[in-house]
């Protein structure tokens, strides 16, 4: 039997953590806030941001969103965004992808000060985690460390095989595993024979965007699988990067899509924001 790692429990300790610390934070008359930039419209960030707003007020944090026209040029996004971050009440601010294609969103959000900066992709924040000293880590690298926490995963001296690259997953939560003495390996699109990286691994992290991609195949025997992926069907139901059903007689673990690292990710988000808040109290600003 494959174990199941529902992301639901821990985010919900977490959450109530949380509920707590920003409870207190009030009577120190702050209110952990922050602001989602979005640039132009799109569907898919939309439901995201309805969904994190709702999320944020049910554990009273307060989150704002700024629209700005989809014409904008970077100069006048970055002069936003900096005006923003110097709020003393603004804790945290989160750049909404994607942006208009003639926008980079990676030279945009350099403006943000490190300590606002919830999404940890600034310069100085990548620096950071990587030497060991980090203020914000991308949430869902750290919700996945805290899904592998709760269900006492070690990864110490473990083969972790991640598929994916990308700034706030694969790349992130490299860092952090070998900070845990994992073992990594990180493949991504151009990665030769696959099968016989992944076959390899004693815990394997997907982070694909591609539905069911990983099956039976890839796996040895007794692999814990994290299932990164967030992928919608034509019904609007989501999907993970990996064939469940394919895997089932294989892995020792899996964690479900949804209500695996999804949970845990938002969750993630918040405790940062939350501790911003906390540094601004503790440096009495
Ligand atoms: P991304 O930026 O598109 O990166 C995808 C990565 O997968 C890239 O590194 C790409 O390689 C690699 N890749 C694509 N096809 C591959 C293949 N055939 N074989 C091996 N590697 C391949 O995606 P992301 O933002 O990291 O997100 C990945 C998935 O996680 C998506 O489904 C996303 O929705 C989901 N996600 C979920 C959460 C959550 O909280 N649950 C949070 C974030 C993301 P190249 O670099 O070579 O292109």
């Amino acid at each position: 039997m494959t174990t199941v790692l529902s992301g639901k429990l821990p985010a919900k300790i977490l959450r109530t953590q949380l509920q707590e610390k920003i409870s207190y934070l009030k009577t120190q008359h702050v209110i952990p806030t922050f602001v989602t930039i979005v640039i132009g419209d799109n569907a898919a960030s939309r439901g995201y941001i309805r969904s994190e707003q709702r999320q944020a007020r049910q554990i009273g944090l307060k989150h704002k969103v700024l629209q700005l026209p989809p014409q904008i040029s970077e100069k006048q996004a970055q002069q936003t965004i900096l005006q923003i971050s110097q709020l003393p009440d603004v804790d945290a601010i989160l750049l909404a992808a994607p942006l208009p294609p003639h926008l980079c969103r990676q030279k945009i959000m350099q403006v943000i000060p490190p300590l606002k900066d919830i999404e940890g992709l600034t310069a100085e924040n990548i620096g950071r985690l990587w030497t060991g000293q980090p203020t914000n880590i991308p949430a869902t690298a750290l919700g996945i460390m805290k899904l592998l926490d709760f269900y006492q995963i070690s990864v110490s001296g473990q083969h972790v095989v991640i598929i994916g690259r990308s700034e706030i997953v694969g790349k992130p939560l490299a860092a952090l595993l070998l900070q845990q003495n994992a073992t990594i390996t990180i493949t991504h699109s151009q990665t030769r024979n696959l099968a016989a990286i992944t076959k390899q691994a004693d815990i394997l992290i997907v982070a694909i965007g591609q539905a069911n991609f990983i099956n039976k195949k890839y796996l040895k025997k007794g692999v814990i699988i994290i299932d990164v992926g967030a992928n919608y069907d034509s019904q609007g139901q989501m999907q993970g990067d990996v064939d469940a059903l394919s895997v089932q007689q294989i892995a020792a673990m899996l964690s479900p899509v949804p209500g695996g690292v999804g949970p845990l990710t938002v969750a993630s988000l918040f405790e940062q924001v939350v501790k911003a808040a906390e540094k601004r109290v503790k440096d009495g600003r």
